[in-house]
């Protein structure tokens, strides 16, 4: 059976048994700071489990893209080496949300694999909780029962609470688990050992496939369970292991989901997979990693140097790496991988095919420019061995080309090892483990559990149409961090707060109490679907009710900026062409930041053009339409576009002003002539095919122009109100220019009359010609002269002394004849007396020079010099 085929399989069965099929959510997450990426089916799921939102239906089926490379769940280094596990992956997943609970689960589980897949019993094993002394559970015999109407005893195994027992993280939802495994191998194999020995042992060919989560308590912030009022079901199976089995092969790289990528990486590469085990790890490597980078670009995540996009850039990295000292690539190619990619699973995932020009853009540019990294570490490192004193290089060297200039380490070490030297392996660690222990220490954070004050209001926000609202205090908590030490996060029955989101900030305000004190709220963000309103302190009587008022100037500022964001976009489209997406903005109050996909620098006229388009449209006065509530297919119908990587609900909030209609949550202007004027301030590339411009509007523009004008005329008072200040400037440039002309001119004249009087100074000490004098020169005109005496006598000794701009200067001459016959040196000679001018220096036998800060040691140095003379 095609892959295809299993997926849509596994959705058609649940459906039948009335589950709404949904598509996959974006791999980044946006409203959840525990997380950066959905490693799980559940993530998206999170605010239903959390019971802040209600799904459109009770029961849902779908698979959704996963990818395990930070926090919790890792598997970054195991993929290449092992068959099974990827960075990214499909997890095909049933939900029941307070519906359906063990009984279902377990019995649909079975029949989807051995009736409708035709899987044979005899390779499969489940697993059952047995239950934590530490928690105070029993074993889940619901469970154990129910597996046993279908599956033998002895093939029901019982297991951890690190194998079955799942968390969603430190806090929330969780409950026991049921895995079910299948055993792969030949039997032979099996004759020699049974399957249930290596169930969870790590063995590539008995591996887990499924795994049903019994969702019924809640971890608590002390660690105790409680009971959730509703119980759920939450199932994971991996969707290329599911290929694996059905497809009758023995890894996952040797399904219909990887074999198109890999018989490209072959052609490309020109190595063969299956033959040499350390080109296969690299191959898997390859084949694995560009299928999340791209996954990750096309949702939005950009390789860069923070956050999310950091851990995509470390992924394509160590692709790059691999093919670079296995495969012999020392130029970009995995870019050219994401073609075969997009025609295979574009059908299923549009956004793939839909940007696979930006995808394969983004990826060259950052395999050009690893490579260079890789060139300049190479260089960096051979340095590092030179100057290494025995066989072992220093961890703290290592460390430095790893941290700061992103080389690899196990690519240090299999340098070095071919070179003959030893890395200093401690050492290296000790630095990478200092190192994350500061991370560590800044982004420690505890969070303390909710008080809940009123379990039944769902929060509502009003913000659109207000700024203040009386609210009652639903619930709170604690957090306390290294950065921002102790803070409140309060959630209301209802909130005028807009929460950061859609690339606005989040709004700030006061709440306000009958006697008139006051807690400010400094930001609003939401999280897993709730607004949280921070604040440092807790408001002085929790029970009663308050006024929450919004700061109207900063929210206006940011209405301006928001709404002159859409016509921005709406501008870069008709000036540039329709080939320009969003690809993510900033509104803050005082300016606005949009990056978009276009592959040149915007000319002048196209930034005049950009920002005049926008300013008829403010001059235009066009009527904010709002349209709350309405079908996703309704606002798209009217002109709206939806964007890769955002998580829509089934109905949107469309903003129209003229031509314009984006799906947008933010707050905005009633009518762009509020805007007043718009006006670009920069243009820039952000990454290979995408572009940023930041822009001000209203207030922000007032202040640019007020600012700019500030300038102009202060700098016409300094020209003397000359009535062309540029051509003025100019005049005075010119000016300057011939000046320094004739200095130099006079410098040089100076020079040569100070050698005439210098010549006759000279003085016969020893049989050498010698003079130790102060002059009026800078260093160039020093060595002019000293080279100057030089050509004309011989056995000449000369010590100059100068002061400029109060540092001191010591410049010193020895004929060669000199050095050769009296091993005099006049590198020595500064260097000693150097000390007179608190300074140092030095240069060749013949010629050097000091530099110091003491120019009163200069005439004692001067005096010092006849000492070499003996
Ligand atoms: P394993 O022990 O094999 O790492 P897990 O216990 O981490 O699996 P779950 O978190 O229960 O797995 O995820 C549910 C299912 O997703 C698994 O049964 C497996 O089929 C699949 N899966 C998990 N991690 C990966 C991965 N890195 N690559 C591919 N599939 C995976
Ligand atoms: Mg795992």
């Amino acid at each position: 059976m095609k892959s295809q085929d299993i997926r849509s399989k596994f959705l058609s069965f649940f459906k039948e048994k009335q589950h709404t099929i949904v598509s996959s959510a974006p791999m980044v997450l946006k409203d959840d700071p525990t997380l950066m990426f959905v490693n799980s089916g559940m993530a998206p799921f999170k605010e239903y489990f959390l019971g802040n939102a209600q799904p459109k239906s009770n029961r849902i089926t779908d698979t959704q893209k996963c990818l395990r490379v930070s926090g919790k769940h890792n598997d970054l280094e195991e993929v290449g080496y092992d068959t099974y596990h990827h960075t990214l992956f499909e997890m095909l997943g049933n939900w029941s949300f307070g519906d359906y609970f063990k009984k279902e689960a377990i019995a649909w589980s079975w029949e989807l694999l051995t009736e409708v897949f035709g899987i044979d019993k005899d390779i499969l094993y489940v697993t059952v909780f047995e239950g934590s002394k530490d928690d105070n559970l029993e074993m889940d015999n619901e469970a154990y029962d129910l597996w046993k109407q279908f599956v033998s005893e002895d093939r029901i195994l019982k297991g951890n609470k690190k194998d079955n027992f799942w968390e969603m993280g430190d806090q929330g939802p969780c409950g026991p688990c049921s895995e079910i495994h299948v055993d792969i191998r030949s039997a032979e194999e099996k004759a020699k050992v049974s399957g249930k020995d290596l169930v969870n042992m790590d063995h590539p060919q008995v591996v887990e496939i499924w795994n049903l989560v019994f969702m019924q308590y809640n971890r608590k912030a002390n660690g105790s369970l409680e009971s959730l009022p509703n119980k759920h079901i939450d199932t994971g199976m991996g969707f290329e292991r599911l290929c694996m089995v059905l497809q009758g092969v023995q890894s996952n790289y040797d399904t219909d989901v990887f074999t198109p990528i890999i018989k490209e990486v072959e052609t490309i590469t020109n190595k063969n997979y299956g033959t040499d085990e350390k080109i296969d790890v690299a191959i898997r490597v390859i084949s694995d990693h560009v299928r999340a980078v791209a996954f990750s670009i096309a949702d939005g995540q950009l390789p860069s140097n923070t956050g999310a996009g950091y851990v995509i850039r470390r992924i394509l990295r160590r692709a790059v790496r691999y093919g670079f000292t296995f495969l012999d690539k020392k130029e970009p190619f995995i870019y050219r991988l994401v073609d075969i990619l997009s025609k295979k699973m574009g059908t299923a995932f549009p956004e793939l095919k839909a940007q696979k020009q930006l995808i394969e853009n983004v990826i060259k540019e950052e395999e050009q420019s690893f490579l260079r990294t890789l060139d300049q570490g190479l260089i960096l490192l051979n340095r590092i061995v030179e100057e290494t004193k025995g066989d072992t290089v220093s961890g703290e060297k290592a460390f430095e080309l790893y941290d700061t200039y992103g080389f690899p380490i196990d690519l240090t070490a299999l340098i070095l090892s071919e070179k003959g030297l030893k890395l200093d392996e401690e050492g290296f660690n000790k630095e990478l483990e200092k190192q994350k222990k500061r991370s560590r220490a800044a982004s420690e954070m505890t969070t303390d559990d909710w008080t809940i004050l009123h379990n039944d209001a769902e929060e509502e926000f009003v913000g659109y149409d207000t700024l203040e609202a009386n609210v009652k205090l639903t619930r709170y908590r604690k957090v306390t961090s290294k950065k921002d030490g102790e803070m409140y996060q309060l959630v209301f029955n209802l909130t005028p707060f807009y929460a950061e989101g859609g690339g606005q900030v989040g709004d700030k305000g006061y709440l306000e109490d009958a006697h008139g004190d006051v807690v400010y709220i400094l930001d609003t963000k939401k999280e897993n679907n709730v607004i949280i309103h921070f604040t440092k302190n807790l408001p002085n009587d929790i029970n009663k009710s308050f006024k929450a008022v919004v700061d109207a100037k900063q929210r206006y500022r940011t209405e301006c900026n928001h709404t002159a964001t859409h016509l921005l976009h709406q501008a870069l489209r008709e000036v540039l062409g329709t080939h320009v997406e969003q690809k993510g903005s900033a509104v803050h109050s005082k300016y606005l930041r949009f990056d978009f996909s276009h592959f040149s620098k915007l000319t002048v006229e196209e930034l005049r053009d950009v920002e005049n388009f926008v300013n008829r449209r403010i001059e235009g006065k066009l009527p904010l339409i709002e349209k709350r509530n309405i079908p996703k297919e309704e606002a798209i119908a009217d002109g709206a576009m939806s964007l890769f990587g955002e998580k829509y609900g089934d109905t949107v909030r469309a903003i129209r002003f003229g031509q314009s209609v984006e799906l947008c949550g933010g707050t905005h202007v009633k009518n762009t002539g509020d805007i007043w004027h718009f006006k670009i301030v920069s243009e820039g590339a952000v990454a290979a095919g995408i572009r940023r411009i930041e822009a001000i509007t209203n207030d922000a523009v007032k202040d640019f122009y007020f600012e700019n004008n500030r300038a102009y005329f202060e700098m016409k008072d300094l020209l003397n109100n000359a009535q062309e200040p540029v051509k003025a400037l100019q005049n005075l440039q010119e000016e300057n220019t011939s000046l320094k002309k004739q200095i130099e001119v006079l410098l040089k004249d100076k020079a040569k009359n100070i050698k005439g009087e210098l010549k006759s100074e000279l003085q016969e000490v020893n049989g050498i010609q010698f003079l130790a004098k102060k002059l009026d020169l800078d260093a160039s005109g020093i060595k002019d002269v000293a080279f100057e005496l030089g050509s004309q006598f011989e056995n000449l000794f000369l010590l100059f002394g100068a002061e400029q701009n109060g540092k001191a200067l010591l410049s010193c001459y020895i004929s060669k004849e000199l050095v050769a016959s009296k091993g005099l040196n006049a590198g020595l000679v500064v260097r000693e007396l150097g000390k007179y001018i608190q300074g140092g220096g030095g240069g060749q036998p013949f010629f050097a020079t000091a530099g110091g800060k003491n120019p009163d040691g200069i005439d004692e140095a001067l005096e010092k010099a006849k000492t070499y003379l003996t």
